[in-house]
């Protein structure tokens, strides 16, 4: 497993030299996503963009060093409730039983 470099806020306020409270939520956003997959980054930044409201989208491709155009696609896939995204492998009916179980 390769480590993802954590990207570096480029807001205004990560780029001044005064303290602000933000860097240190910008800078966990951006810890917190290089963990994530490609998609899971995505819907992340989309919520961000979202709770930001109007221009939230720039704000949070400039945050997070994602596309503009990514963060919309999450939004939109948000707001389709995800039915183009499968979740993972879904198990075999009766298969999920834990093999730990015993009957003695
Ligand atoms: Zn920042």
């Amino acid at each position: 497993m390769s480590e993802q470099p954590v990207h570096q806020c480029q807001c205004p306020i990560c780029q001044a030299t005064a303290e602000h409270s933000v860097k240190e939520l910008h800078s966990q956003m951006n810890l917190y996503l290089s963990r994530l997959d490609e998609q899971q980054r995505r819907w992340y930044a989309a919520l961000e963009a979202k709770k930001i409201g109007h221009g939230g989208t720039k704000q949070i491709a400039l945050v997070t060093g994602l596309h503009v155009n990514t963060i919309r696609r999450g939004r939109r896939e948000l707001e389709e409730g995800l039915a183009s995204r499968t979740v993972g492998r879904i198990r075999s009916p009766g298969g999920g039983r834990l093999s730990a179980e015993k009957n003695t």
